[in-house]
Order: C-alpha cells, then sequence, then structure tokens
C-alpha cells in the first residue's frame, strides 16, 4: 500500500472511532449546563493520526488546552523512548546493541517489556515483541515483489521469542545476535493511557478522549451529559459496521485491512505469528474493549496487546477472555462475500441498543 493509502485509511479508522457523535458541544439541561468540549489534533504522532479531546466547564477553555498540550508532550515523549522509526530512541538504541550486553533503559520502556512479556505467556506465544525479524523481513522481501523462503523465515524465526531477552532491574540483555523489538502492537495503547493519564490530572477536565490511530480511551461524558460513541471499522470496506457507547474505557483494533504489504498483487497483514513467521491469514478484524473493574482502570495498553493477540489466535483465543469481566472482543473472520462474526457477549451488550454489527 503507498505511505498516502495507509494515512487515508488510518485517517479514515480515527474518523470512524470519532464520527458517531463526539462532536456535540454545549449545554443540556441534564446538569452539564455549560461544557464544552476543546479538541486538539496534532500531526504525526506516533506515525499516525491523533485526535485529543477534553469536556470542560465553558469558563476553563484554557486549563483544557494546557491539559492537551501536556498530553500531547507524553506522547510525543513515549515516542521518543519507543519508536522503532526514530534511530536515537532507547528502543533503537537497544535493538542496536550487541548480544550479552546489559543495556540500561528507561523505566518506562523496561515496564512496558515486562508487560509485553507476560501476554507472550498468557498466548502462548501468539503475541511477542520480538517479532521484530520476521516483520522486518516480510516488509523487505514485499520491496522485492517475492517471499521470504523457508530457509529466511527459519533464520528469522529462530532470533524471535521472549525467551532471548533478560530483563531485570538493572537493564535488559539480549541472549542472542539478532533480536530485534519492535512494539508496535502494544506502544499506542501505552501511549493512549499515558494521555489520558494526563487529562485525568487536570481538575478541570470531566471527560475526555484520546485517539491515537484507533486506539483509543474515554472518560466521562460528553458536555450533554451523553457517552461517548464509537464506531467499528468494516474491515472490508470504507464504512462503519457497528457502533459502540461507552462512559470509561479502551478500545483498539487490529485489522489486516489497516497496513498490510503487497506480493505479487496478494495482500499480507501486517501481524504475523511469530511462532510460524507467517502472516495472519484467517482473522481480518478483532475489536477489544477492556473496561473498568473494581480497583483497576481501563487498559488501552491491555486492549491494544489483547487486539494483536487475538488476531494471531481467533476465535479460539476468546476463551481466554471467559470469566473476565474487564475485557470484551470482537473478532471477524470469513470472507468479505461470506464474513463471520464472533463476540463475546458483553460486547454486544455495548453496542448501540437496537443495533449489531452489520457487515452488508
Ligand atoms: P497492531 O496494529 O496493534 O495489531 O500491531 C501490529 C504491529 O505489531 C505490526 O505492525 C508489527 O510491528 C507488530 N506485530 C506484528 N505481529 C505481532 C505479534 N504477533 N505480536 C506482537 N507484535 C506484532
Ligand atoms: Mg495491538
Amino acid at each position: 500500500m503507498t505511505q498516502a493509502g495507509r494515512r487515508v485509511r488510518l485517517l479514515a479508522s480515527v474518523l470512524a472511532a470519532l464520527a458517531v457523535g463526539c462532536s456535540s458541544r454545549g449545554r443540556s439541561p441534564g446538569g452539564n449546563a455549560g461544557r464544552t468540549i476543546v479538541e486538539a489534533s496534532p500531526r504525526a504522532v506516533m506515525g499516525t493520526e491523533c485526535v485529543l479531546k477534553a469536556v470542560v466547564p465553558a469558563d476553563r477553555v484554557g486549563e483544557a488546552r494546557a491539559a492537551l498540550k501536556r498530553a500531547e508532550q507524553a506522547l510525543r515523549r513515549l515516542e521518543a523512548v519507543m519508536s522503532v522509526h526514530l534511530a536515537d530512541s532507547a528502543l533503537s538504541r537497544f535493538n542496536a546493541a550487541p548480544a550479552r550486553r546489559e543495556i540500561r533503559l528507561p523505566a518506562e520502556l523496561t515496564d512496558l517489556l515486562r508487560r509485553a512479556a507476560s501476554f507472550t505467556e498468557l498466548s502462548g506465544g501468539a503475541f511477542d515483541v520480538t517479532c521484530g525479524p520476521v516483520v522486518r523481513l516480510w516488509k523487505r522481501c514485499a520491496k522485492a515483489g517475492r517471499q521470504p523462503s523457508e530457509e529466511e523465515l527459519r533464520q528469522a524465526t529462530a532470533r524471535v521469542g521472549m525467551k532471548h531477552l533478560s530483563i531485570t532491574e538493572r537493564g535488559v540483555t539480549k541472549l542472542v545476535a539478532g533480536v530485534f523489538v519492535d512494539l508496535g502492537a502494544i506502544a499506542k495503547g501505552c501511549g493512549v493511557d499515558r494521555a489520558v493519564e494526563v487529562l485525568r490530572g487536570s481538575p478541570a477536565v470531566v471527560g475526555a478522549m484520546v485517539n491515537v490511530g484507533g486506539d483509543l480511551r474515554c472518560f466521562g461524558t460528553k458536555p450533554d451529559g451523553g457517552s461517548w460513541r464509537v464506531g467499528v471499522q468494516h474491515p472490508f470496506r470504507e464504512a462503519l459496521c457497528g457502533a459502540l457507547v461507552l462512559r470509561d474505557a479502551a478500545v483498539a483494533t487490529s485489522g489486516d485491512y489497516r497496513r498490510f504489504v503487497v506480493i505479487a498483487g496478494r495482500r499480507y497483514s501486517h501481524i504475523v505469528d511469530p511462532r510460524t513467521g507467517r502472516p495472519v491469514e484467517a482473522t481480518h478484524s478483532v475489536t477489544v474493549v477492556s473496561l473498568p473493574t473494581a480497583g483497576k482502570a481501563p487498559s488501552a495498553t491491555d486492549a491494544d496487546a489483547w487486539a494483536t493477540t487475538l488476531s494471531v489466535m481467533g476465535p479460539k483465543g476468546l476463551a481466554l477472555l471467559e470469566g473476565r469481566s474487564d475485557l470484551e472482543a470482537l473478532i471477524i473472520t470469513g470472507t468479505p462475500a461470506r464474513p463471520e462474526v464472533h463476540m463475546t457477549d458483553g460486547f454486544r451488550r455495548l453496542l448501540a441498543p437496537g443495533t449489531g454489527i452489520n457487515l452488508e
């Protein structure tokens, strides 16, 4: 896909997440009189479109602007640490380091690596941020217009695995050469959480929505006292296939329609099964909602990691969510002609009243 095409897609997915009713401003009869929404769309944050919204009393717009600016700075700081696209990020320096040398990393990066490791464990290796060698192999081969050979896949997957990393309080060490960590499946969610924490810390902000490339988190209400409505992107065409109604929640979507490479006219997902080195084929779209539970806020980091995990695991991965009240998920498989929808009961209950997932 061309860069421009990708941008249009990304923009579409951000809009999908926001279009369904986050635009109300002003007064309402329900005790929210005089609230307004202040928005910011900082450019090129984490390589994607980003929209931040804060709901404040109408006379506190200045505080909202300042809070939005601080939230944007938090996102940019995180990007400067965790991006594989910035050569001088802490993560890039770690990736460039030789094996068996302990590298001191910022605490937030070490924390996220630990969190990523817990997802690897619970998913049996379906989620693995050390999949960098495989992801890069497919990109390189796509540029050359060919599929990777079996030998190339074998060599790349040999360097994949959290077992190749030693993470301690002192630092992180690669245990074999050629390990490459790619946090693309979890860093956006982490950024969303950071930005939301900043906005929550502002006394003026009574509601907010942070959306980074379609991964988002909201709290409070819109100025009219209503819930936030979040569109679910149709995986097969430029449209919405559903709408979620949320108060305090995080949502992430992973899909093969969002980013992919094309080899000999065939699309390959940007999500790979780290165990085989092959792109995911059967799962076209996964949307995960993280909800608050007693003592724990919703987590965009969790939603982001789960969306990627379930993309690899497919519908059978939903079994991992059974008995959990903090996570709901939607998985779309099948073909455009015969789509198949799998969702948890709780996800169905979050859809706008009287609606479902419509894949026509
Ligand atoms: P997402 O869009 O959140 O599903 O993240 C996809 C990105 O994460 C890809 O572009 C890769 O950089 C990376 N990635 C791909 N497959 C995996 C996987 N199985 N586990 C962890 N990260 C992955
Ligand atoms: Mg993800």
